[in-house]
């Protein structure tokens, strides 16, 4: 690739839209690299971010207590040997405003914002099939012309409110978790409610509880949450890491979940009582998802298995709350343990046992509405000053179905997903030529560690458009066929596990009238890695590649 092959070049006529190689949608983890990946292989790319800086998840959620759940030393790029020496993490588990921070010092290391327009939404894409080329139209008046388009727009980022009446009518302040107000909040003095006790939720109100005169918990489904075991960093033990960074990479990529931990082999059901709860007892003290999730080979596959998982929980809960009534009511009996994402915490059941902290259990006294001195239950008006919405997303489709996104044809994305999306390695979808999607449905993606997934998808994207720049190849689609096989693998592999028993946002059902697919791949990440490097090696097999470049643009279709 030479200078010259890039199409940095200014619009050919007035009014015709901008030319760049490549338009990436979204800032954060994924849109950064993927800039900085596109950079390397000499092509122009132009990143549009809604948000008012980089940083995606960790520009947005700035909630109290807002907080990674996986090891700071692991939540991390792994492409710069430089970058991973330098940066110096403070904690186990990482704060929202310390990877914020990370963030922006990646963007500045790589210089990256130059290329980098934010406070700007894509509104549309539309695929133009003469050109070969894609038109991406933002709420600022941009219209840009890319021969790639890259959905780096975020599993977990189009905030959901819940269904309730009447929010116009309350008086108070109120707060998404996932749209927290850069200056913060100052609950001292006030009565607060929280409406959701998913991870979001379950890390906030420790620390809303803390400062608020009162705190409301509105709870619809209670969840499985683990200690955290947070703790500073020993910068002895950080730097015995950095000495053998590359192992410790290695291990991850090659892990199920994108975390260095050794997998389980044993059954739970196959190690006597004693020996099972001296297992679980160690993973609880030893604190974080793994410890737990990983303690046992089966407890995803086995329901048997799982509930020896789930009563152990169960009973810590019992321990920690002192009413036996609130500890009833923050008891999960209704999914297995795993199947919905788990929280980790810190302090939060302990938090019920403060004078200044009530559980509402909605299920036995729903929100009616609204009003404006407060919520109604069908039992009594909770009167409040500030109510927090840690009612989570749109997950894994939410961002992309928000944006108008046509391909061949004129073909709609949002109709060809309206029965679930459907994807070929959750990279890319038929008939619609050149589009990207990192960490989309049908990949690991939410049951890994995301950086490590960003990474691996990003690279995969990188590879194959520059082979296909080096081939002189205009266009490459995923198959129909190839599309329909990936679906039905990734459906039967999620049938054969606990997953789609649970009511999680992996199978939409927090999102009424979403459709009931399970969306991630549960494979784990060594065969899924596997899997997508032989397609490349089998030249894209399950891809059609079509299209030659010419002088006028970058391909015509063959
Ligand atoms: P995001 O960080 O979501 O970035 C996407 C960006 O795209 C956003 O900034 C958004 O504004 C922008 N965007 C979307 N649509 C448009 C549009 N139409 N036009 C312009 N811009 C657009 N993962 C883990 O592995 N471990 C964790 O512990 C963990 N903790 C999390 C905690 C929270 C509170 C949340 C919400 C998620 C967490 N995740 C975690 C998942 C997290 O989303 C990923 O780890 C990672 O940050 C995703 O990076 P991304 O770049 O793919 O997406
Ligand atoms: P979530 O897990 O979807 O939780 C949303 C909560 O709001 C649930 O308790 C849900 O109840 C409740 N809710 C939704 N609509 C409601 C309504 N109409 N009435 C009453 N309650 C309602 O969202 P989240 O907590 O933001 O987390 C989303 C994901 O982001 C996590 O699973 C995780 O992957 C990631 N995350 C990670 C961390 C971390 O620890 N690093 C922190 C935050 C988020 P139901 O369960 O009944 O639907």
């Amino acid at each position: 690739m030479t200078a010259e092959q890039t199409e940095e070049r200014p619009a050919a006529a007035a009014g015709s839209p901008r030319r760049v190689d490549v338009v990436v949608v979204g800032a954060g983890f994924a849109g950064l690299y993927a800039l900085h990946r596109l950079r390397g292989l000499g092509l122009s790319v132009q990143v549009f971010e809604a948000g008012s800086g980089v940083g995606g998840t960790w520009f947005w959620n700035r909630y109290p207590g807002a907080r990674c759940d996986v090891e700071s030393i692991e939540y991390s790029y792994s492409f710069s040997p430089e970058l991973e020496q330098e940066w110096e993490w403070s904690e186990r588990y990482p704060s929202q405003p310390e990877i914020l921070r990370y963030i922006d010092h990646v963007a500045d290391r790589f210089d990256l914002r130059r290329d980098i327009q934010l406070d700007t939404r894509v509104t549309a894409a539309t695929y133009d099939e003469a050109g070969g080329r894609w038109t991406v139209i933002t709420d600022r008046g941009d219209e840009v012309s890319a021969q790639f388009c890259i959905l780096a727009t975020g599993c977990l980022s189009a905030a959901k409110r819940p269904e309730v009446a009447g929010l116009e009518s309350f008086e108070g302040d109120w707060y998404h978790t996932g749209r927290w107000p850069h200056e913060g909040v100052d609950f001292g003095g006030r009565r607060v409610g929280v409406i959701g006790t998913g991870s979001s939720g379950i890390q906030s109100i420790p620390v809303i509880a803390e400062q608020a005169a009162h705190l409301v918990v509105f709870q619809r489904t209670p969840n499985f949450s683990l200690p955290a075991r947070n703790r500073p960093l020993d910068p002895e033990a950080q730097a015995a890491v950095k000495a053998s960074y590359p192992a410790l990479r290695e291990r991850a990529r090659r892990s199920y979940a994108g975390i260095a931990v050794p997998a389980p082999s044993d059954s739970a059901l196959a190690v006597d009582p004693d020996e099972r709860r001296r297992r679980y007892e160690a993973a609880w003290e030893a604190g974080g998802l793994m410890s737990m999730t990983t303690t046992f080979a089966d407890l995803i596959v086995d329901k048997s298995a799982n509930d020896t998982a789930a009563d152990f929980i169960r009973s810590k809960i019992r321990e920690i709350v002192a009413d036996p009534d609130v500890a009833e009511a923050l008891t999960p009996t209704d999914h297995p343990f795993g199947t919905k994402r788990p929280c980790l915490d810190s302090g939060y059941f302990e938090t019920f046992n403060r004078d200044n902290v009530t559980l509402v259990d909605l299920r036995r006294t729903p929100i009616v509405e609204i009003v404006p001195s407060g919520v109604r239950t069908t039992h009594a008006v909770h009167e409040l000053d500030s109510l927090v919405f840690a009612t989570g997303f749109d997950a894994m489709t939410g961002a992309v179905l928000r944006i108008d996104v046509r391909g061949r044809g004129g073909s709609l994305l949002r109709e060809k997903w309206a029965a679930g999306p459907r994807t070929y390695l959750g990279l890319a979808t038929a008939g619609f030529p050149n589009l990207f999607i990192v960490t989309g449905p049908g990949s690991p993606s939410v049951l890994s560690n995301m950086v490590v997934s960003i990474e691996q998808h990003v690279d995969w994207i990188a590879d194959c458009i520059s082979f296909l720049r080096a081939k002189g190849i205009g266009a490459i689609e995923a198959t129909v066929e190839s599309e329909d096989a990936w679906v039905d693998h990734v459906n039967e592999l999620a049938n054969g596990t606990l997953f789609p028993t649970a009511n999680s946002w992996y199978v939409g059902a927090n999102v009424p009238g979403k459709p009931r697919v399970f969306m991630p791949y549960v494979g784990g990440l060594p065969i899924y890695r596997a899997t997508c490097d032989e397609v490349t090696a089998d030249g894209y097999r399950g891809f059609s590649l079509t299209g030659t470049p010419d002088a006028e643009g970058p391909h015509r279709p063959a």
